[in-house]
């Protein structure tokens, strides 16, 4: 199969993580009989650097057009004092938003081989933990109107019941896949876009009389998050409660870096990237996990291209990996082999088998 591949390699560590996804796409192309095309994009800091914007038109065009998009990530603070509409953050809502991949998919999982890597105590891990954070990616407060008058500062937070219909049916088709369990997550004590968001998800319920439907306000799911996150099965909430409590939801499988991410709207075309920023503080120095980038390209096999043989064999690779007792610094435990981004990557190809 051929498929074309824009590659958004970013600021910080996101080359480096980027070049070790590459590396595994190649040898998963080479055993499978594949060709995957890729098609450079310039969008974040180094797109300001270039262009003086952070996603020109025809960068955002590129990716569009092809069968899907695989991102390192952005930032830094060599822009953070560059206008607001010019932040390199801004490219990535733009490119969500011109892809229209409305639906965010993170899930957190505890690797066994990383029990000790995680902050929770032994007694939570040993219960087990395996959430899907199905985020709304296009809409609420970050694409809301943002403005400051004098010294008052306005962001506006505002949801339809469209927008909230189409996640909704991703949390319930999500958790109809899995085990049947769908915790909404919202404000609805204090926010009316909460109330709007609650009346939806118990709408829709009614289609779906085989999965069981919850609330939670955020805060509260915030805390069961730590205290017990057995419970939850598929949590579906908007964006930015879903940015916060995917990025809380990583820290328990031991690192943010392990994490992979795919967005997807109404065509197969996805956008797959890590769930982590471009970790400035330790850029250029071989150190990153590029594991989460490397899961994001088998999410990308196994959802935009049915690849779903190859996306095991690249997680079956990534366990291998793990079992080997290898371990990048930000997972990096007493009697493991620490290793660079370069090494992790070098070694979880030696372990790609075709299934
Ligand atoms: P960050 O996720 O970049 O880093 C947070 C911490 O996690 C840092 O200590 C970092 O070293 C560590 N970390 C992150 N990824 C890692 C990896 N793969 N391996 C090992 N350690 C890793 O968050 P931040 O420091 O708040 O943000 C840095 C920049 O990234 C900012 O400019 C921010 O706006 C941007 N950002 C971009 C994205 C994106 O591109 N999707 C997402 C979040 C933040």
């Amino acid at each position: 199969m051929v498929k074309n591949i824009a590659v958004i390699r970013g600021d910080g560590i996101g080359p480096e993580i980027v070049e070790q996804a590459l590396n595994v796409l190649n040898k998963v192309a080479e055993l499978y009989g594949h060709t995957f095309q890729y098609t450079d994009v310039d969008m974040g800091g180094c797109a300001i650097d270039k262009y003086g914007d952070p996603l020109p038109e025809a960068e955002l065009q590129k990716c569009v057009n092809s069968d899907s998009v695989l991102l390192g990530a952005v930032g830094g603070e060599k822009w953070n004092d560059v206008p607001g509409h010019m932040r390199p953050e801004k490219g990535l809502l733009r490119l969500r938003a011109g892809m229209g991949v409305y639906s965010n998919n993170r899930p957190a999982k505890i690797w066994k081989q990383l029990s000790d890597a995680t902050p929770l105590k032994k007694s939570i891990v040993d219960q087990g933990n395996d959430i899907i954070i199905v985020r709304e990616l296009i809409g609420g407060i970050y694409f809301g109107e943002h403005k400051t008058e004098g010294d008052i500062a306005i962001d506006v937070l505002k949801y339809s019941e469209s927008e909230i219909e189409r996640i909704g049916r991703i949390g319930f088709e999500t958790a109809r896949k899995r085990n049947k369990k769908l915790c909404s997550v919202e404000k609805s004590n204090v926010l009316d876009s909460s109330r709007l968001w609650k009346k939806v998800m118990h709408h829709l319920a009614e289609e779906y009389p085989d999965v069981e439907l919850s609330d939670m306000l955020v805060d509260n799911c915030a805390m069961q998050i730590v205290k017990n996150p057995a419970q939850f099965d598929v949590v579906v909430t908007e964006n930015m409660f879903g940015d916060i409590l995917s990025d809380e939801a990583s820290m328990i499988t031991g690192s943010i870096g392990m994490i992979p991410s795919s967005s997807l709207g109404s065509t197969t075309c996805g956008l797959y990237e890590p769930i982590h920023g471009s970790a400035p503080d330790i850029a250029g120095k071989d150190v990153a996990n590029p594991i989460g980038t490397i899961l994001s390209a088998a999410m990308m096999l196994r959802f935009s291209f049915d690849m779903s043989k190859e996306a095991d064999a690249i997680e079956n690779a990534v366990s291998a990996y793990l079992d080997a007792d290898y371990r990048t610094a930000d997972i990096m435990s007493e009697g493991k082999r620490l290793v660079g981004c370069r090494k992790c990557g070098e070694l979880i190809i030696s372990n790609l088998r075709k299934e």
